[in-house]
């Protein structure tokens, strides 16, 4: 028998909305006592994802039975899809019509998508409802499960449509993870080498060292999972409504989020995950090509996402692409923009990521053109 490792707690620290991400190997067996402890005398309604719900939803309901905990669950189409209006607009209905109250607790098990959905629904019904997040995706463990953004699509954009709702306890079994594509978990594990290429430069060797133990299972992804954690609790505590240091999260997301759009958010072609890879070797390369950072720094970037199977390169995306004069329309598109100023997070070196508000969109159009050729 393998030994029971302890749970790694990371406290986000928002005064007295202060909350716990638990993170270990088969926690959703225990979800129901951790939440008996820290969520006390809350009924439950369950927002899970069909995918979701035939692999683990049955572990997480007989954990709630075991603690005493009343729950019903409901299940939404799994896919980004799923964020909008009539998905949102039905299960407020359902909660409402379960007569559940506002010391009542959503739960979200799933990922970004089941999430982001839950967290809206939950800060908008009875304005605002207490909200427990079960993530299901490594992306969803280390990023979107952390900061408290939550929300839908509309057809104007992504993420247009939502409110700010911390949670009051973020459960992170990282075993869950197990049942993911190698796919999917890559895609999350771009965000985990970006804190380290943001202010941690000794994470991202940790990372070259480790990378291995952590697609494999080991505790090198409690470790890894719990750190990232640690990156976006700290810069969400000191900047919760993204005034300011908030942005560095968006390294590689402005060539990335370019590049969603190019091929019209088709997630056969490029998942989000991805797009931030080639994005974030998009932006070492610019800052070395601006005499920012060493040219190795860039290549020591590529060559780790590389290792890992993710993509570095625009020519690695399937299918025709955009002209030039589309991408640079997408940038400028991009909610980074302000007032018409091109605003990226550059880099002077591996952990050395800085806020450049006013890039010379003449090198950026010659810089695309070669990345497109
Ligand atoms: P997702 O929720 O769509 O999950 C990806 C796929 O994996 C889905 O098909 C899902 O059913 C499946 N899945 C989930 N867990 C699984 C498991 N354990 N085993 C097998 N399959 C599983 O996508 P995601 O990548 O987790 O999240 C993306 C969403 O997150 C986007 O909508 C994005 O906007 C949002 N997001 C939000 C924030 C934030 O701060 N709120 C930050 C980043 C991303
Ligand atoms: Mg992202």
């Amino acid at each position: 028998m393998t030994q029971e490792t302890a749970i790694k707690t990371v406290t986000v620290d928002l005064g007295d909305r202060t909350y716990p991400i638990l993170i270990r190997r088969n926690l959703l067996e225990t979800t129901g006592a951790l939440i008996a402890a820290q969520v006390p005398g809350s009924r439950v309604v369950i927002i899970t994802d069909e995918t979701v719900a035939d692999l683990h939803l049955g572990t997480l309901q007989t954990s709630l039975r075991a603690a005493a905990i009343e729950y019903d669950t409901l299940t939404v189409p799994a896919g980004e899809k799923t964020k909008r209006f009539e998905i949102f607009e039905r299960l407020v209905d359902d909660i409402l019509a379960l007569r559940l109250e506002r010391g009542d607790a959503v739960l979200a098990l799933g990922g970004g998508v089941v999430g982001d959905l839950s967290g809206f629904v939950s800060g908008v019904v009875r304005r605002g409802m207490k909200f427990i997040q079960v993530p299901t995706t490594l992306l969803s463990q280390v990023d979107s499960s952390v900061g408290g953004k939550t929300g839908i699509n509309s057809r104007h954009g992504k993420n247009l449509i939502g409110v700010f709702h911390q949670p009051s306890l973020v459960v992170a079994d990282t075993a869950i993870l197990d049942t993911l594509s190698d796919r999917e978990f890559r895609a999350g594990y771009a965000e985990v080498a970006k804190y380290g290429l943001i202010n941690d430069a000794p994470f991202f060797t940790w990372l070259e060292d480790n990378h291995s133990a952590i697609f494999a299972g080991g505790e090198e992804r409690d470790e890894a999972v719990a750190h990232s954690c640690r990156a976006k609790a700290a810069v969400v505590a000191a900047d919760e409504r993204e005034a300011g240091q908030r942005a560095l999260l968006n390294l590689g997301h402005t060539f990335g989020h370019a590049l969603e759009g190019a091929v019209a958010y088709d997630s056969a072609r490029l998942v989000h995950g991805e797009g931030v890879s080639i994005g974030m070797v998009m932006a070492f390369e610019f800052s070395a090509r601006l005499n920012l950072c060493a040219p190795e720094d860039a290549v020591r970037v590529e060559n780790h996402l590389k290792t890992v199977g993710l993509p570095t390169r625009i020519s690695q995306i399937p299918g025709q692409l955009p002209p030039l004069e589309t991408f640079m329309d997408l940038i400028a598109q991009d909610k980074k923009v302000s007032r018409g100023q091109l605003t990226f997070i550059l880099a002077r070196g591996i952990g050395q990521s800085f806020q450049e508000k006013a890039v010379d969109p003449a090198p950026l159009r010659d810089f695309l053109e070669e990345q497109l050729a």
